[in-house]
C-alpha cells in the first residue's frame, strides 16, 4: 500500500463555529475552508499545519455518524486519514489482508478527495480513512 503522508486528523465537534474560533484563537491557525459533505452528513472545517490538516467535523443530522460518535464517546479524535496515490489498489490490498472495509468502493469526501474508511476493529481501535486527491 503506497501511503504518502498523514493527510489529516478528523476531530468530532458539537459546534463547528465555536471550535473554529478555538483553533484560531488558541493555536493561531486559520480556517481556510468550510464544506458540507452530504454523503457523510457532516460540515467540515479545515486548517493547515505544515503538510497535514486538521478537519473538524460537525454532524448535520441527529442520526449522522458524527452525532452517533459524540453520543457514544464524546467529542474527540474521530479518524486519521492516510493519503495514497491509488485508492482502488489500497482498498484491494486491505481487503486481501482481511482488513474490514466500511466502504468497499471509493466515495466522495471534502476537498475533491476520493475516500474510503477502514473499520476500527481491524486497526487497533482507530478509524482509518484512505484518501486520494482527484486528478484535475
Ligand atoms: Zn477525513
Amino acid at each position: 500500500m503506497n501511503l504518502t503522508k498523514i493527510e489529516h486528523i478528523g476531530i468530532a465537534v458539537k459546534n463547528l463555529e465555536e471550535s473554529i474560533k478555538h483553533y484560531e484563537n488558541i493555536f493561531g491557525l486559520k480556517c481556510y475552508a468550510i464544506e458540507e459533505v452530504k454523503d457523510q452528513k457532516v460540515r467540515t472545517a479545515f486548517f493547515m499545519i505544515g503538510q497535514t490538516k486538521i478537519e473538524l467535523l460537525e454532524s448535520t443530522e441527529p442520526d449522522g455518524p458524527i452525532a452517533r460518535f459524540i453520543e457514544n464517546k464524546g467529542e474527540g479524535i474521530h479518524h486519521i486519514a492516510f493519503a495514497t496515490d491509488n485508492l482502488n489498489d489500497a482498498l484491494k490490498e486491505a481487503a486481501e489482508k482481511n482488513i474490514q472495509l466500511i466502504h468497499k468502493e471509493p466515495r466522495f469526501g471534502a476537498e475533491d478527495f476520493k475516500i474510503a474508511f477502514l473499520h476500527p476493529k481491524s486497526n487497533n481501535g482507530i478509524l482509518i480513512e484512505l484518501c486520494e486527491k482527484k486528478k484535475s
